[in-house]
Formats: C-alpha cells, sequence, structure tokens
C-alpha cells in the first residue's frame, strides 16, 4: 500500500503541492487526473525518490520511505516506473533494455534471460527479445517499457501519461491490457494520465489535481464511481 500524509512542496517560495492526502490499498490503483503543471509529475517523483519533500510523509506498507528528515533512494523502493517517452535504450536490443535493471541488480545471466523472458511473454512480445528498439513501432515500445518496470517484481508500479505518444485505438486496447496486468500481479499502482476515460478504465480510484491540491476523488465500487472529496 501507499499512504501519503499532508505532502507538500514548494520551488522558490511557489507551492507545487499542498497537504496532498492519498490512501492506495495494496494491489490497487490510483489514478491521478489534472490539467497541465497542477503537479502531476511532482507527485511521481515524490512517490519515486528523485525529489525530497517539504512537508508530509509517504509510507510504502508499513516502510517510511519520505519525510522531512527521511528520503530512501529511488533503487531501494522496490519500483518500476514507465513515462510518456518510454526511456528505452534505442541502440540495444529489446533483452538488452528489459535486462538492464536485473543486471544493475547483479542477477545472474540464466535467471535473468529466464526473468526478462517472461517479463515479455506477459506484456504479448515473446519474438522481439533480440531486435532492435529502434525497429519496432510506439506500441511494441511501450510494452517493452512495461516489461522491463515489472521484470524484478516492484511492489509499486508509477506510471506518467505512458499511453499519450500513441493514437487512439491503441491507447484503449493497450490501456484495458495494462489494467489486467496489474491485476494479475497485484501490484499497487499510481497512474497519472490526462485522460478520464483512460483513469477510469483501470484505476480503483481517481483523484484530481489542480494547483498542486486535490480537488475530488472518487471509488470505483463495481462499474459506478462514488465521490469520496
Ligand atoms: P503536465 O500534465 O504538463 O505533465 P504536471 O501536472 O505533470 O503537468 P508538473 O510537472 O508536476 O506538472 O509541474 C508542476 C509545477 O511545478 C509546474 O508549475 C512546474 O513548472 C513546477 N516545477 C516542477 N519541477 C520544478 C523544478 N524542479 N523547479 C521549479 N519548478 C518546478
Ligand atoms: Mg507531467
Amino acid at each position: 500500500s501507499i499512504s501519503v500524509r499532508g505532502l507538500g512542496l514548494s520551488f522558490d517560495g511557489q507551492a507545487v503541492l499542498s497537504e496532498i492526502d492519498l490512501e492506495v490499498p495494496a494491489g490497487t490503483t490510483l489514478a491521478l487526473l489534472g490539467p497541465s503543471g497542477c503537479g502531476k509529475s511532482t507527485l511521481l517523483k515524490l512517490l519515486a525518490g528523485l525529489q525530497k519533500p517539504g512537508a508530509g510523509s509517504i509510507r510504502f506498507g508499513t516502510e517510511l520511505v519520505a519525510d522531512a528528515r527521511t528520503c530512501v533512494a529511488p533503487e531501494r523502493r522496490g519500483l518500476g516506473m514507465v513515462f510518456q517517452d518510454y526511456a528505452l535504450w534505442p541502440h540495444m536490443t529489446v533483452d538488452g533494455n528489459v535486462g538492464f535493471p536485473l543486471e544493475m541488480a547483479g542477477v545472474a545471466r540464466p535467471e535473468r534471460e529466464r526473468r526478462v523472458a517472461a517479463a515479455l511473454a506477459r506484456v504479448g512480445l515473446e519474438h522481439v527479445g533480440k531486435r532492435r528498439i529502434s525497429a519496432l513501432s510506439g506500441g511494441q515500445q511501450q510494452r517493452v517499457a512495461l516489461a522491463r518496470a515489472i521484470v524484478a517484481e516492484p511492489r509499486i508500479l508509477l506510471f506518467d501519461e505512458p499511453l499519450s505518444n500513441l493514437d487512439r485505438d491503441l491507447r484503449v486496447s493497450l490501456c484495458r491490457e495494462i489494467g489486467d496486468l496489474l491485476a494479475q500481479l497485484g501490484t499497487t499502482a499510481v497512474y497519472v494520465t490526462h485522460d478520464r476515460e483512460e483513469a477510469q478504465t483501470l484505476a480503483h480510484q481517481v483523484v484530481t489535481l489542480k494547483q498542486g491540491r486535490v480537488v475530488h476523488a472518487s471509488h470505483r465500487s463495481g462499474s459506478q464511481y462514488n465521490e469520496t472529496f
């Protein structure tokens, strides 16, 4: 689970996030909506440990990962991340990209190959391991990025507008697949998007930010979303 309490951050005296409270139960997905500049990516950076909070705290399960005094390093947070621009190494193969986090963690080659193949199978990319990234379509590249994010079996996945560079049909189908994958893996996730439909396809709760504050929140029950804030 993720618990955010009273989270705040300012740059040069200008508040970017204020009094953010979030509760993401284990195995569920929270979608963050809101206009450009409202603080969505900054909130993800705080969750990832790429930025220190000015106020408040973040807990993953019972572990305090960030507050005014504490800031656990990103690589120690058990995270996977997926970005809008995929952030893959174009000159490397698919296997090389997906296996990179395991290589960094010192996982031996046979075990790495087994886990890379399993992660690629999970995202529906069984036969492209030896191809270079630059030879793949945008949708395939985002699947590779997803495989890389899950290969080390993270407890938490963070998504920053992962589908916004893809065309609409692909967005709809990949969004469903990501929702199914998260359900299968039982991972806790925060998913940033501009698109309410996308949010409601995969999220158990949808939170809207405006100028760094939570202005609306709803939880799914059955096929409905009920307002909670
Ligand atoms: P978008 O939908 O366009 O991606 P966003 O909701 O992700 O927007 P953020 O990137 O979180 O928005 O930025 C929120 C605000 O914080 C913006 O006004 C931005 O200029 C400001 N900001 C973000 N990072 C910094 C920084 N390192 N220094 C100063 N200001 C920053
Ligand atoms: Mg952003």
